[in-house]
Parts: C-alpha cells; sequence; structure tokens
C-alpha cells in the first residue's frame, strides 16, 4: 500500500502540535518537563489511539451500499437488517466498526459480507495481531508472552490467546504437511516431478534426531485411571547444505577440526520438521519433506545420525542411495566409555584409547571391534561397544567420508533438537497436551526455517480457508 507523504506530514504536524501542548502543559504544572522516553512512551501510546480510532474508520468504510438482498450459503435468500456493530482485537487494541448485517433466511444464520472479506471474527484477534501473538509465543513461554508483548503492543493480550494463536500457526503447517505428504503419495505427481524436477541439490544433507517432551499425565496400560508423568519423544528432521567456513572466521573448535586433517565446514540453509508420532508416521513426512527439495534426485545425499535404529531403518526404506554416516562424536564417545569401565589405571586407559580412536578416524572398524572384542569377556560395555560398531561398520568409514569431504558431525540436528525442543518446550515446569507440544512445536520449527510468512497469509485467509 502506498500512503500520500503530503498528508502524513500533515497528520504527522497536527500531532506534534498535541505532543507539544502537552509537554508545556506539564512543564508548567510540575516545574519539569517530562524526559525523552517519556515523549517517546506518550507519542507511542497516541499512535496507538489514533490507529485504533483510524482502523474502526476504515473498516467501516470499506462497507460499500448494501444490497437489499443477498444469496446465503444454504441457497436460500437473506435480507438486509441494518448496519450492526462489531469489535475485533488487531494490532492497536479493540477496534469498533459497522457493516451491513443480513438475515431472515430459512437457515436460521446471518451474515456480515464485509467480516468474510477480510477474515474477521467479531471478538476475536485479526490476522496482523495473531501473527504478533504467534511470533512471540514461537519464542516465549506463553506465561511470559504477555509481559513481553504488552511492552511492544501497549495492551494486555491473554495468555490463553497468546497460546490458541501460536498453536493455530502449527496447525496451519500441520496442514501445510499433510497436504505434501498426500501429495507425495500420488505416481502422477512423482512422474511430472521425473519429468520437470526443477532445480536439484547438487549435494543435500538429511538428520534426524528426538528429544523428550514432558506431557500431561495419562493412564499406563493395564492400570485403571492412575495418572503417571509422561514423557514423549518429539522427533526433529533437518535438511540442510553445507558449506566451508573462510579461515578467518573459524571458531577455536573448527580449527581444532581442521588440524585433525577435517576441512571446517557449517551447515547452510537449514529446513526443520517435527512431530510426536512413531517412526513409520514421520517416515512419510521424512519423505514427503524430501521429494519437496528433490532430495532423492540429488546425486550426493548424505544421511547423519547417532545409532538409532528408526533413523537408519526409515533413511534405508526412503533413500537406499543415500550416504550413511553414524556421528562421529557419538563413535568416539562409545570407545571412550570402554575405556573408562575397563582401566581404573589412567595410563593404561590413554594406551588402550589412544590408538583405538585412531583406527576409527582411520575407518579401520574392523580393527576398533576387535579391540572391544579383546576386552569383552571381562568388561559388558566393550561388548556392548563391539556389537554397536558391527552394526554400523559401513557407516563408520570416516577415512572415506573424510576424503569425499563429508561432515561428520551431526551437531546440526543436535542443535535444531535444543532449538525447536529444549529452549521452549523443556521450559521449567512445563508440562504439554500432546497436540500443543506438537503444534506449538510445528510453528516454532516453520518460525527458524524462514516459512513464517507463508503461515502468516494462510491464518490471513482464515477463517475462510476452513
Ligand atoms: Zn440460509
Amino acid at each position: 500500500m502506498k500512503y500520500s507523504t503530503e498528508m502524513m506530514q500533515k497528520i504527522a504536524q497536527q500531532l506534534s502540535e498535541m505532543i507539544k501542548i502537552a509537554i508545556l502543559e506539564q512543564i508548567e504544572t510540575e516545574q519539569v518537563g517530562p524526559t525523552i522516553a517519556q515523549i517517546e512512551q506518550g507519542m507511542r501510546e497516541s499512535l496507538r489511539q489514533i490507529g485504533q480510532e483510524s482502523l474502526g474508520m476504515v473498516l467501516s468504510g470499506l462497507q460499500k451500499t448494501p444490497e437489499r438482498e443477498i444469496e446465503c450459503k444454504c441457497g436460500g435468500r437473506l435480507r438486509y437488517q441494518r448496519k450492526r456493530e462489531a469489535t475485533v482485537i488487531s494490532v492497536f487494541g479493540k477496534v469498533s466498526y459497522e457493516r451491513a448485517y443480513y438475515a431472515g433466511c430459512k437457515c436460521k444464520k446471518g451474515k456480515a459480507p464485509l467480516d468474510e472479506q477480510y477474515g474477521l471474527v467479531p471478538g476475536a484477534v485479526t490476522a496482523g495481531l495473531a501473527a504478533l501473538l504467534a511470533q512471540a509465543g514461537v519464542a516465549f513461554s506463553y506465561d511470559e508472552s504477555p509481559r513481553w508483548l504488552e511492552t511492544f503492543l501497549l495492551f494486555d493480550v491473554a495468555e490463553n490467546t497468546v497460546r490458541a494463536e501460536t498453536e493455530q500457526m502449527g496447525a496451519l503447517q500441520a496442514q501445510a504437511e499433510k497436504e505434501l505428504i498426500e501429495k507425495s503419495h500420488q505416481e502422477s505427481y512423482l512422474q511430472e516431478r521425473q519429468r520437470q524436477p526443477g532445480a536439484i541439490p547438487v549435494q543435500l544433507y538429511g538428520s534426524m534426531d528426538a528429544a523428550k517432551v514432558r506431557t500431561e499425565p495419562r493412564p499406563k496400560k493395564g492400570e485403571a485411571k492412575e495418572a503417571h508423568e509422561d514423557w514423549r519423544d518429539m522427533k526433529v528432521l533437518c535438511w540442510y547444505e553445507v558449506e566451508n567456513v573462510p579461515p578467518a572466521r573459524r571458531s577455536a573448535r573448527q580449527r581444532n577440526k581442521v588440524q585433525r586433517e577435517q576441512p571446517a565446514l557449517r551447515a547452510k540453509n537449514m529446513r526443520y520438521f517435527s512431530d510426536i508420532s512413531e517412526a513409520e508416521e514421520f517416515g512419510k513426512l521424512l519423505w514427503a519433506t524430501g521429494c519437496a527439495l528433490n532430495a532423492d534426485l540429488s546425486p550426493e545425499l548424505i544421511f547423519l545420525g547417532d545409532g538409532a535404529i528408526w533413523i537408519w531403518n526409515l533413511v534405508g526404506k526412503y533413500y537406499p542411495q543415500a550416504v550413511q554416516i553414524v556421528d562421529w562424536f557419538h563413535a568416539e564417545e562409545h570407545l571412550e566409555a570402554v575405556a573408562a569401565a575397563a582401566f581404573t589405571d589412567l595410563t593404561q586407559r590413554a594406551a588402550w584409547l589412544e590408538p583405538v580412536t585412531q583406527a576409527l578416524w582411520d575407518g579401520q572398524v574392523e580393527d576398533v571391534i576387535q579391540a572391544c572384542h579383546a576386552l569383552a569377556e571381562t568388561c559388558q560395555k566393550a561388548s556392548q561397544a563391539a556389537t554397536y560398531f558391527s552394526n554400523n561398520l559401513e557407516r563408520m568409514r570416516y577415512d572415506r567420508f573424510r576424503a569425499a569431504g563429508y561432515m561428520i558431525g551431526s551437531g546440526t540436528i543436535e542443535s535444531a533438537c535444543k532449538q525447536i525442543v529444549t529452549h521452549r518446550l523443556c521450559l521449567p515446569g512445563a508440562q504439554w497436551e500432546v497436540e500443543g507440544a506438537i503444534h506449538t512445536a510445528k510453528a516454532r520449527a516453520s518460525w527458524l526455517t524462514g516459512t513464517w510468512a507463508s503461515l502468516c497469509r494462510a491464518r490471513s485467509a482464515l477463517p475462510l480457508a476452513i
């Protein structure tokens, strides 16, 4: 929208006159003038009130001359009654406006076409305010959000409204994912994509992990109504690309990595998805979001993860061509645990650990397994580690992965879990309804991915879209 500069200046002129008078009055009565912060705050409050008044006038002014009769959704006829007042909560606070109201159909439903046209629901928040509330809701806890919002909006919003609008954004994301999943199973879509795939990433990484969320107590199977505290796995998926870090920008940790013969790589263009669902269900999301990115058509698709079996099962099922890599740090940790369990003497411990870690780094996993087997009789940890390394043998050819220039650490997905789950859903005292946790996480994942604007557009189309 474009506004006339001239008119804006006129309004500014008038506002400045009003503020000047208020300042002078205060000086006269209190002998001291307001501080700059007080002037700013006062002006913000005035501008809010002007917005409030003005938006009401704009909405009322958008009402065209009412027609005598219009068609009802049911196919019947609605007759014009009168102009009726309605109130919505906008970015300026409560706004009242008048619009034409129709009634008298046999279905008994009335209608205000202006409300439908602009997605206004009397008594509810506008799409503009909803986007701001949800933006606070993905960043802060629901009981903290109103305090933040009041600072910026200059009026009070209820905690439950913030929650409802944030979860609504998550529900819209869930809806978009559902549509993507349906599409990704249609033969016609997949064939069309083969013919005209669009941009195919030269190299793409995928990574999955899970983090615990505390959910509301539910009765356990077999036990009557007694409730138990419950923890559920929030699964997180991240698609990303990697780039080389220029030497000057390398952190101490990255420099350390380079010294260990690995180029310093960092993730970029991260796209996050999350859900509380069984692995099979989550696999559909993995496939659908991968389709949207042409992951399956990429000549170099790499998956990084810890040893969790569900991850590798899904990768094997949907992307059998992908390179599978077990996170280097998880693998190394297993060796450290074996050394700590098998040797109390620190010198002996180091003497065992050093060559075996080097062997792992060089991709000689068979040697690593043998070294664990040698300790297995007296050390259970060593026996377990031998199984772990055997199960993941081909996923630990770190010599080859390094030679190919691949990232071998799963820091990206671990950071994703922290950002989406730990930092927002695991705040002190937090206990979630499962659906609330899912939708809040999906909204946050969209915010972090940078697809927030599309959710706001979808929210603007409500309630027509539902
Ligand atoms: Zn009707």
